[in-house]
Parts: C-alpha cells; sequence; structure tokens
C-alpha cells in the first residue's frame, strides 16, 4: 500500500508508521481510542482501530483484515498505540496472544496502560514470549497518550457532578480525584483510599476536618446537608455499601464504597481495587 524507499533511516519509518498508527487512533469511536498498523516488508498491509468493528480491539481489526487478505504475518511489525490487551474477562483471546500465535516480531508500543490491573502485562506477555518490543519516539508516545486520555483517565480521576470508578488503591498513593469538570479552576477533591481488610476501606483526610463517615446511609439522598457529620479524625473508615465524605471550601464529594478487593493478606485473589460511586454537592457560593 505504502511502498518506503528501501534506504529511509530506521528512525524516519518507525516515526511515520506510529504516526500513521495515531492517525487510525483518532478515527475510534467514543473515549478509548486505539489504532493498529500491520507492517510487513516495510510496507503497510492493514490498519485498524477500536470499535472499526463494534466490539472488536483494534488489533483483532486490524489482523482479520490480514488474514481475510491472506497475507502471513510471521516476521510483521506492529505499531500499536496502546500495548496490546494480555488478560481478558469474556472468552475474547488477548490481543497479546493473538499477535504471538499469529508470528509478528516486532511490536512497538505508543503507551502502557494506564490501568494499574493491567498496566505493563501486555508488554510483559510479549516479551515472555520473545516477541522484540520497541517504544514509538517520544515525541509521538506523548500524542498517543493524549489520542487515549479520555479512557486513562477513569482510573485516576473522575469528572461530572456524578459517577463511578473503580481502581488499585495500593498504586498511586491511593489517591482517586474528583473534579465537577476540565476547566482548571474547576473544584476538585482529592480522595485518598488506605487498605483496611475485605470489609472496609480508610478514606483519608489527611488531618481533621476534611473526611466524615455518614454512618447507616446507603443512599446519597438520605443525606440532607454533609456538614451535619462529624469530621473530628482524619480518617473515616468506609464499610462496604456505606458513604464517606470528603469536604472541601468548594463542597462536599460522597462517595460510597460499593466493592473492595482486598490484597492478598486480608484474602484477595484477584487485582486490588475498590469500586466507588460519587455524588458531588456543591457549596451554595455566596
Ligand atoms: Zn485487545
Amino acid at each position: 500500500m505504502n511502498p518506503q524507499p528501501e534506504n529511509a533511516p530506521r528512525e524516519a519509518l518507525d516515526s511515520a508508521f506510529s504516526q500513521l498508527a495515531i492517525d487510525e487512533a483518532l478515527k475510534s469511536p467514543g473515549n478509548a481510542r486505539v489504532g493498529v498498523v500491520v507492517v510487513r516488508d516495510g510496507q503497510v498491509v492493514a490498519a485498524g482501530h477500536r470499535d472499526e468493528v463494534p466490539g472488536l480491539h483494534a488489533e483483532q481489526v486490524a489482523l482479520q483484515k490480514v488474514s481475510k487478505a491472506g497475507i502471513a504475518l510471521r516476521g510483521a511489525e506492529v505499531y500499536t498505540t496502546l500495548e496490546p490487551c494480555a488478560n481478558s474477562r469474556t472468552a475474547r483471546i488477548p490481543c497479546a496472544q493473538l499477535l504471538v500465535e499469529a508470528g509478528v516480531a516486532t511490536v512497538h508500543i505508543g503507551q502502557f496502560d494506564r490501568n494499574p490491573q493491567v498496566n505493563r502485562l501486555g508488554w510483559k506477555y510479549l516479551r515472555d514470549a520473545g516477541v522484540a518490543l520497541r517504544d514509538f519516539p517520544a515525541n509521538l508516545r506523548a500524542i498517543a497518550a493524549k489520542a487515549n486520555q479520555d479512557f486513562a483517565q477513569n482510573f485516576t480521576h473522575g469528572l461530572g457532578m456524578s459517577g463511578g470508578a473503580k481502581f488499585d488503591f495500593t498504586t498511586n498513593g491511593g489517591k482517586f480525584t474528583i473534579s465537577l469538570d476540565e476547566e482548571p479552576d474547576s473544584p476538585t477533591w482529592e480522595t485518598r483510599w488506605g487498605n483496611c481488610g475485605a470489609t472496609a476501606i480508610y478514606l483519608n483526610g489527611g488531618s481533621p476536618g476534611r473526611v466524615a463517615l455518614a454512618r447507616y446511609a446507603g443512599k446519597f439522598d438520605e443525606i440532607d446537608d454533609p456538614d451535619a457529620l462529624d469530621y473530628e479524625s482524619h480518617f473515616a473508615k468506609v464499610p462496604i455499601g456505606s458513604i464517606g465524605v470528603m469536604r472541601s471550601p468548594r463542597g462536599h464529594a460522597l462517595c460510597r464504597v460499593k466493592k473492595i478487593e482486598p490484597t492478598p493478606d486480608y484474602g484477595g485473589t484477584g487485582h486490588v481495587s475498590v469500586t466507588i460511586d460519587w455524588e458531588i454537592r456543591l457549596a451554595v457560593s455566596l
């Protein structure tokens, strides 16, 4: 499709193919934007983006095209804006496995998955299988990350008057930032979560006056004025199903703990995580 001059420097080719993968990623519908370009003998033989075929990952789309065209993949290079997935909660074969089984020789990665539960798992799977791994050039890594930013932010940052999130509370200092919107001066609450066991989790305020437990309340609308709660402690122990409240001059972030996957010493068997819902109550500005 795109023959490249044989004497083009390796770096120039890598940049060109990385850029093509990013262009492909930007065609993805929705927030998770991932693009893939498959190269053989210096030529692009297929490209694909996430949900180009509804429900399929970018790698699956590209590999299907290659397969339909009857092109052998052994020795091919793949440029992907996000590291391939290596685990799957469904019957889906993880993309890293598909690439290995197809005999792909080299995978160029634009960004590692920001989800701490799967971060660098795709890289590891490919490394263990003997696939050569390269990173996109630095300037294009930044662009690849930006293309996928809305999706990545789900795991460290929540936006909106209400929402939900699931994140690993043992990485990133247990921080999960909730903001009303993307404006620079948007009301923001930096919640910090800490290990407390299988049935409860600590919401840390750092100093008294910031966090409270809405004891026995299980629904946000059961809380009338969140300032009526007790903010004496510098942390709140929030059981599953209960609501912890984070207070700032801009208002309150109400966080209901839905699920905890604890650390192994508390009997956890999967990836450590906490699942929360939140609701913002803005302070009435006078
Ligand atoms: Zn995948």
